[in-house]
């Protein structure tokens, strides 16, 4: 195991939120495991993934559905949030836990 520490992406959609973002782990609540690493850009609460934030694992992004790799637990069905056009997954209330991250993953 190696551990990557990754960089906060800064694009339009970071500058639209703020400017300000940080990382979150978040792990399935069904299994606690570590489902994956994310951005979250601005304030405010979690509502959807967007793909593009998704750091790690890479096998996560180019699924339809995001499922826990453990236990198989539905986490969030793929969608476009109009007002970007850009890709994310809906999340299921309940479903992720998440705690504040230094932005580090074991790959
Ligand atoms: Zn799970």
């Amino acid at each position: 195991m190696e551990i990557k520490k990754f960089k906060f992406k800064r694009d339009k959609y970071r500058k639209t939120r703020g400017g300000t973002s940080h990382f979150l782990d978040l792990y399935c609540t069904k299994c606690k495991n570590h489902l994956l690493l994310y951005q979250k850009d601005g304030p405010g609460i979690l509502k959807r993934l967007y793909l593009d934030r998704i750091l790690a694992p890479d096998e996560l992004i180019s699924s339809k559905l995001l499922v826990c790799l453990k236990c198989s637990s539905l986490i969030g069905n793929l969608s476009i949030y109009e007002k970007e056009k850009r890709k994310a997954f809906n999340l299921i209330p309940g479903t992720l836990t998440k705690k504040i991250s230094k932005g580090e993953y074991d790959v």
